[in-house]
C-alpha cells in the first residue's frame, strides 16, 4: 500500500481518489507526515 496525498485539500489517504474532492491523489512520502491534530495530552498518555 502506498500513501497518497490529495493535491487539492492536502489530506492523506491510501485510496486513488480523495474522499472529499473526488479527484485523483498523488503519491506522498511518509517523512512529510506530521500529526497536526494530535492533542497535547497524547504525549502524557505515552508516558504512563
Ligand atoms: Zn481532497
Amino acid at each position: 500500500m502506498k500513501l497518497k496525498k490529495c493535491p487539492s485539500c492536502n489530506s492523506y489517504t491510501l485510496k486513488e481518489n480523495c474522499n472529499k474532492c473526488k479527484i485523483k491523489t498523488k503519491e506522498a512520502h511518509y517523512k512529510f507526515i506530521k500529526i497536526k491534530n494530535a492533542p497535547k495530552s497524547t504525549a502524557e498518555f505515552f508516558k504512563k
